[in-house]
Parts: C-alpha cells; structure tokens; sequence
C-alpha cells in the first residue's frame, strides 16, 4: 500500500485577481454567475483542476454567497411567471436551438470535459452527445406534455387534467457527468415551464456553466435559467433551504441526499433524488462468456468506475467463475491507464485528490479484511502525477463486507461466487442500493425471472449495469433514488403539478 495521496479538494476562494489558467499560462477570466440575466463577477473563485496533472487549473467560476444565491431566486421567482404562460412549443424551440449550439461546440466541450474530470475522450464525446439527446428529447416533449379528459359522472361536466410548472426548482448536480447530469435535469425543467437556479459540482463546474451558457444563448429569458457554484455545503445549503424554492432536484451522494430528505420533510419542498449504488452483474453457467466479459469490464472499469451505475459486484456461478475470472482479469489488466486526451488510453485518472485518497482507503479497507487481490491495487505513475490508479479485482469476496456492500465510485470489482440464479438475487439485494443490476445468460426463463425479482431501478440482461436512454425512466430502489424518476415522460410526474379541472355550464 502507497500512503493516501490528497490535495484540498477544489474550494472557493479570494481571489486577489485574475488567475492563471489553463495550461498556456495565460489569464482567463472567471465564468461569471448568472442571475437575472446580469452575468455577475464575485471577486471569488472556484478552480476546476485538471486531474490528469492537478497543478493546471483548466478554468474558474465566479464563487457566490449566501446573497447571490438569494438574488438568483428572486431572479428566478420574477421571472417564473413569464415563463410558465411562454406557450410549450415556444420553450421547446428553445431547447432545439440550444441541442444545436450544443452539438455545434460537442468537440470543445469534449475536451474540456476529459481536461476538467478525466474521463477519456470518446467519453466525453459520448457524455455531449447524450447531452444532445436529452435536449432534443425534452424539446419535443414541451410541445407534447399534456393531460388528459374523463368521462364525468354528469353529462354536461368536463373533467380534465392539466399539468402546470412547479414554479421555481433548484437543480443540484454532482461532479462525474458535468454535462449530462445538468442538461437530465435543466432540460425537463425548462421544456415544463420551470425557472431554476442551478448549482453544479464545484469539484467539475465548467460543463455545468458551459451548458447553461448554450441555454441562454438559444433564448431564455433573463431569470428563467440562473447559475451559481462555490462551497458546498454552504452554496448547495442555501440553494437547497431558499424559501422561494417549489421543487429541488438532486443528485449525489447518499449522505448529502440524506440531509435534503430531511430537510425537504420540514419544508414540503418537492425532492428528487438520485443517490448512489454498488451495482451487481450475475454470470450464470450458461452465459455468453466474451459478452459477459467485455461487458462487466465496460460496466466496470470505464469512466474509472465513477458512474452510480458502474458495476461493482460481479456474482458468477460455479460452472462457469474460473473461466470467467481468468478472462476478467487479463481483459481489465489490457487496459490502458493514461492520459485521458490520448486516444490509445482506456481509463483515465480518478476525479481529485479527494476521490483517490478515498479509493486507496478501500485498498486498505480490502488488505484489512482480507480479500484476495487479483489484479491492480495500486497507484499508477504510468503518466505523471496524475490521480491515476490501476483496474483492481478482488475475488472471492464476502458480500457482507465492506468491500462488498459499500460504494467506492473507483475502478474495484469485488467477484462473488453464488451456487445458482436464487443464491445471487439474494446477494445482490443483501446492500442498502438498489439502483443497476444485470444479468448474462441464454435462458429466457432466467432473464425475465431476474427482471422479476430483482430490487433495482434499472436492470439489464446481457448488457452492463450502465447506460440510459433519455426516452426511458431513470433511478433507483431503496437508497438509491427518493421521490420522482427522472427522464423520459416520467420527467413531467417530478417538474409538473397535476390540476384536475371541473367545468359545469351555469345553472340559470
Ligand atoms: P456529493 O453529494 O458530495 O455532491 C453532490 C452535489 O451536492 C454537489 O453539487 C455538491 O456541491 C452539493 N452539496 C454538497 N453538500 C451539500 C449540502 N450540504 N447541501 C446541498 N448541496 C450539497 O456527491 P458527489 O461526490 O458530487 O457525486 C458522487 C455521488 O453521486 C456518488 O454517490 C454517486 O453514486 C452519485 N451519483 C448518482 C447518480 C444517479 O443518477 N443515481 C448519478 C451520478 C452520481
């Protein structure tokens, strides 16, 4: 075991003036904040480092206050209003204009992307395009949300249902998509007639700034979409506590979403969640045994593990584990570890100091509980000082342990060997997370008794735990997800309220 190796995590801070950013050397101003349409410069910073050489600065952000984020809501609630009588196919122009600005710029934001959180760039490519994707998706569907006629008990009644914006929502976003996690959240909230105030990660805050930019760059009003970042707890707390709030998306960490649980109870503010998971694969006997591979190693391993629905357990039967880990284990030790900009490498550096500091204290939580380690453990030094680490299998793992139940968000699989199909849906469900399982076998008695029983949001047979299609519900069961699925039409169920209207002619 090398020692953990940290830095500060990204944080806001006095600027005394411009900072030096990217790697050129030369001053770029901050990102302003957005509020009302006045693009606002704090005197503070937020730094988005490059975590394949943390010593570059890619960019900053304007860091607000307690006050900017006020300002953003009465912004926001001024300009609420407007938006909510703007007729939908008037918003959802909006939207195609801002997929196109998007798409328009899809290589720059790629690479800023791979610059600001590590992935590699032909995921960061596929991260813009699903961008796209989820703005043209909620663009059509302004023109479409509607709601619905009833028979009446009464001839001469029309009963209707419409559905109505929410009025001002605050949207929270994590650091692993900066992208895509923003435009799942922005776009249905916005196509339904929403004013928001957005906070992205502070750890990754360009992609949240750059997309928001697109956004009001196609046309919203001034208000309807405001941009604020800075510390976490106290920035995210008071965008998460505003009193002008109606609705609060969410997605991160189970702890944080636990604080918002509560604090959502007391206010009856509306709460979506999407939280995190220790995704399993199931191997059965029968399987396609190079599909299995590929794709656990895919699940698993690619964007470094740091995907909620990254597959972290892979539970495989006797017939077929031995086959099964000695393929794993040369597929995953293939993998190139190095600087996510060059096209020959497959896993790029974990996110921050923070994050890798966090995944080498699970290698010594492994080394303490004994696991057998088959593959990595290790710091990678292949590419400078990045925060690269190498793909890390541990085999037969106990499900009960903590690297077995616990989220490492790193590229860790723990292999569990199970006796049949009943034996593994039952350690798959022995964690607190519900949120991606899949299952690899020919059987389709198996597969639709697996997509039967097994507790979890999304499920997958033969194919890896993650990936979404933004015309189809997201989220989880258990702790994974609280409140409302996110995309596809179950969007409008979390960023609408339903009004059910009763019209009787008069009587005289
Ligand atoms: P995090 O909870 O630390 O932070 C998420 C966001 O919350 C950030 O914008 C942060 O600034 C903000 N925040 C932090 N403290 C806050 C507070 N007290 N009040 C309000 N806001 C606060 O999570 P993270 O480290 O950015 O992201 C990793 C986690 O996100 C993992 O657990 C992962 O599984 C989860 N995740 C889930 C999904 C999903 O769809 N289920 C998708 C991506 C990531």
């Amino acid at each position: 075991m090398t020692s953990p190796i940290s830095r500060p995590a990204p944080r806001a801070r006095r600027a005394p003036g411009r900072r030096p950013a990217g790697d050129g050397g030369q001053a770029t101003a901050a990102l302003p904040l957005v509020i009302g349409g006045e693009r606002r410069e704090t005197g503070a910073v937020v730094e988005s480092r490059d975590p394949a050489h943390p010593e570059t600065v890619v960019g900053t952000v304007a860091a607000a206050s307690p006050a900017d984020v006020r300002d953003a809501f009465a912004a926001a609630r001024a300009a609420a209003d407007g938006w909510r009588r703007t007729p939908g196919p008037a918003r959802g122009e909006i939207l195609f204009r801002a997929a196109e600005i998007v798409a328009a710029r899809a290589e720059q934001l790629a690479t800023e992307l791979t610059r600001e959180e590590g992935k590699t760039l032909r995921e960061a490519r596929a991260e813009v395009a699903r961008g796209v994707a989820v703005l043209r998706y909620h663009a059509g569907e302004a023109s479409r949300r509607g709601g619905a006629v009833y028979p009446s008990a009464s001839h001469e009644r029309l009963l209707y249902s419409v559905r109505e914006p929410l009025g001002v929502v605050g949207v929270i976003t994590p650091w692993n998509f900066p992208i895509a996690i923003p435009l799942w959240k922005l776009a249905p909230a916005l196509a339904h007639g929403n004013a928001v105030v957005f906070k992205p990660s502070e750890v990754t805050p360009l992609g949240g700034f750059r997309v928001a930019e697109a956004l009001i760059e196609a046309g919203l009003p001034d208000g309807v979409l405001n941009v604020v970042c800075g510390d976490p707890e106290q920035i995210g707390g008071a965008v998460a506590g505003d009193r002008e709030l109606d609705g609060l998306s969410f997605t991160g960490s189970v702890r944080v979403g636990d604080l918002l649980r509560r604090r959502a109870a007391e206010s009856r503010v509306k709460l979506q969640l999407e939280l995190g998971g220790k995704n399993p694969v199931i191997v059965l006997d029968d399987a396609d045994l190079d599909l299995a591979v590929a794709e656990t190693v895919r699940g698993a391993l690619h964007a470094t593990g740091q995907k909620c629905t990254a597959t972290s357990r892979v539970l495989v039967t006797p017939g077929i584990v031995d086959a099964f880990v000695e393929r794993l284990l040369r597929a995953a030790g293939a993998l190139r570890v190095g600087d996510p900009l060059d096209p020959a490498t497959a896993i790029g550096p974990l996110v921050s100091g923070a994050q890798h500091a966090r995944f080498e204290q699970y290698l010594a939580v492994a080394a303490q509980e004994g696991h057998e380690l088959a593959l990595g453990g290790r710091r990678e030094r292949a590419d400078g000082d990045g925060w690269f680490v190498s793909p890390t299998v541990y085999l037969d793992v106990d499900p009960a342990s903590r690297i077995g139940r616990e989220e490492v968000f790193g590229p860790l699989v723990a292999v569990m060997p199970v006796d049949d199909l009943d034996a593994a849906l039952a350690v798959a469900d022995a964690v607190e997370f519900g949120l991606s399982a899949s299952l690899f076998t020919r059987d389709v008695g198996q597969a639709l008794r697996f997509a039967r029983e097994v507790r979890a949001g999304m499920v997958h047979v033969n194919s890896e735990t993650t990936g979404a299609e933004p015309q189809a519900p997201f989220g989880g069961m258990k702790a994974s997800s609280a409140g409302y699925r996110e995309q596809g039409d179950a969007a409008a169920e979390f960023f609408t309220h339903l009004k059910t209207v009763n019209v009787d002619p008069p009587r005289a």
